[in-house]
């Protein structure tokens, strides 16, 4: 018979146990998850139970049916997407944030899930060379963030013509035009059109050869329609090789205009908070709203996104409950929930919070200093072993081929079989790729070297 245990204290330990075991074992085991998603669909898509299951139980229940199906995203070697390995004490402070279970609308519901938001925001502002006067919002990603800075640009540039968004809608509204780079990344285009604007709003302007927006034809595209309501849609870190907009030029020129810009800066923003890499972005504090993630660069758990914005009642204006909210001069007042989509949602300031204590000011920009040096380390080992390297590596980002492109996929699903690493492939004008991200802050110089050498293994062993 089962054993019964309905004590909440052993229950959490088995949880935690079972999670640092995980995180232990992908350090050695294979990337790629262990088992077939077929496998693992059946493993979940047992009956539901007709009656009650004691919580111990399900827990290893749990537990037995996941194990196939888990990826070892948090390990050293896992280069997909941009994807990164939550920090101990962020993996503790979110496991915390679980068990308190606040609900982080306004501080009368938590005090505490507020006071963390608002310190860690500060911190935020400071690392990022941000104003100290923005807004934050602590949302569920860099989507959740676009959505927000978008929609306050919309309120600001429908406002400025004399309309008024939040009480009139879209229809018969004077037109928006959305100047921005061919090179955004989906999720803008995304955010347009849950806005109501619609893609076809955008004005793509061409990007440079590593994929940063090509500013003087920025500026024929703003002087083409100049007294269009206009927001600008920059980006600091593209997804394919991380370029970062020249926001020194691009910022200024569309004031000239009134435009509203937003930066997406899901991970490349975070250059900002290494003395080596911040002239990458220099001049984006001129922005008027920026997105990032936490639980890229910084190492948080998922799900966690910031949504900043240069001036607090604009960003209150479109997102809070009453849409019209006016309160201290430097947003001091404003509620948690005015900032966010969200209603009711998890307190997501702790787990930031402990990010930023563990790692200290030094310790983030040496995370980031570290990783593009680990990125520049593989590009340099892949090249040497006979890979072309397609992007200028200027942060954590790598874009390689070998000679027969046509192959990519093949040798990307080789090399995720053989599990030393796991990496994917994108399409970067025109070319099938294989896209290196180097995001976690456990990864190091030998846990490169071993990936850049299975790659090469593989890669040798097709051509034989
Ligand atoms: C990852 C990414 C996003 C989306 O971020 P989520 O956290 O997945 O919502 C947006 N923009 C860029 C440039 C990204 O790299």
């Amino acid at each position: 018979m089962m054993l019964v245990m309905t004590d909440l204290e052993a229950l959490l330990h088995r949880a935690a146990q079972s999670a640092a075991d995980h995180r232990a074992e992908v350090r050695e085991r294979s990337v790629a998850a262990p088992g077939r998603a077929e496998d693992v669909r059946a493993s979940f898509a047992v009956p539901l139970p007709e009656g009650p299951t004691p919580p111990e139980r399900v827990v290893e229940e749990l537990i037995a049916a996941a194990a196939a199906g888990l990826t070892g995203t948090t390990g050293p070697r896992y280069f997909g997407f941009v994807i990164g390995g939550s920090l101990p004490a962020a993996t503790a402070a979110d496991m915390l944030t679980t068990g308190w279970d606040q609900a982080a609308f306004n501080e009368a519901l938590s005090p505490a899930a507020g006071a963390a938001e608002r310190a860690a925001g500060t911190y935020l502002k400071d690392l990022l060379g941000l104003p100290a006067t923005a807004s934050v919002g602590f949302v569920t990603g860099a989507q959740a963030a676009n959505n927000v800075g978008l929609a306050v640009g919309r309120h600001q540039v429908l406002a400025q013509a004399g309309w008024n968004v939040e009480r009139d809608g879209l229809v018969g509204s004077p037109r928006i035009r959305v100047v921005t780079s061919e090179e955004r990344h989906a999720t803008v285009d995304r955010a347009l059109r849950l806005l109501g604007l619609g893609t076809s709003c955008t004005v793509s302007v061409a990007a440079d050869s590593n994929g940063s927006i090509d500013v003087g034809r920025l500026a024929a595209a703003l002087a083409a329609d100049p007294g269009t309501p206009t927001i600008v849609c920059l980006q600091a870190g593209n997804v394919n090789t991380g370029a970062c907009d020249d926001f020194a030029s691009a910022i200024p020129l569309a004031h000239e205009y009134d435009a509203w810009v937003h930066v997406d800066g899901a991970f490349g923003l975070w250059a900002a908070a290494n003395p080596a890499t911040a002239q990458l972005v220099r001049g984006v504090e001129q922005a008027d709203s920026w997105g990032t993630d936490a639980h890229k660069w910084l190492n948080v758990p998922y799900d966690s996104g910031l949504a900043l914005c240069a001036d607090p009642h604009a960003h209150a204006a479109t997102m809070s409950y009453t849409a019209a909210y006016l309160t201290g001069s430097d947003g001091a007042q404003l509620v948690l929930g005015d900032l966010t989509p969200e209603s009711s949602r998890r307190a997501r300031g702790f787990a930031v919070w402990a990010a930023l204590h563990e790692l200290g000011r030094t310790g983030v920009a040496d995370l980031i200093e570290r990783n593009c040096a680990l990125a520049r380390r593989f590009a340099a080992g892949l090249a040497a072993g006979g890979a072309t390297i397609y992007n200028e590596v200027v942060l954590n980002q790598v874009l390689v081929g070998f000679d027969d492109l046509s192959r990519t996929d093949e040798i990307i699903e080789a090399v995720q079989r053989d599990g030393t690493c796991w990496l994917g492939g994108t399409t970067w004008r025109g070319r099938r790729l294989i896209r290196i991200s180097v995001s976690n802050w456990s990864t190091t110089a030998d846990d490169v070297d071993r990936s850049a050498a299975a790659i090469l293994a593989v890669v040798a062993a097709q051509n034989k």
